[in-house]
């Protein structure tokens, strides 16, 4: 008698993107910038618009991180591209 095969569960993970974590000196606060595609690939630096209304430079750090489900941000983008 074969075994019966037990359904494979497929656990993927959810994609929830990218963050980002950036200083906004105007504000004094730490502010976080989601991306949707893995910023890992290039770390020149980025010019954010941030929502103070000004434009910070913010370099990325090769150690980004996952953003977890109900992870708030500030600011979305898909591509580290739109912001250089
Ligand atoms: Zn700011």
């Amino acid at each position: 008698m074969p075994q019966p095969r037990r359904p494979k569960k497929r656990t993927e993970p959810v994609d929830y993107g990218w963050v980002i974590s950036f200083g906004c000196k105007t504000a004094g606060k730490l502010r976080r910038l989601k991306v949707d595609t893995d910023p890992a690939a290039d770390t020149r630096p980025i010019d954010v618009p941030c929502v103070c209304g000004e434009v910070h430079r913010v370099t990325v750090s090769p150690y980004r991180r996952r953003r977890s489900a109900d992870e708030p941000f500030d600011l979305e983008v898909t591509s580290l591209d739109e912001l250089r």
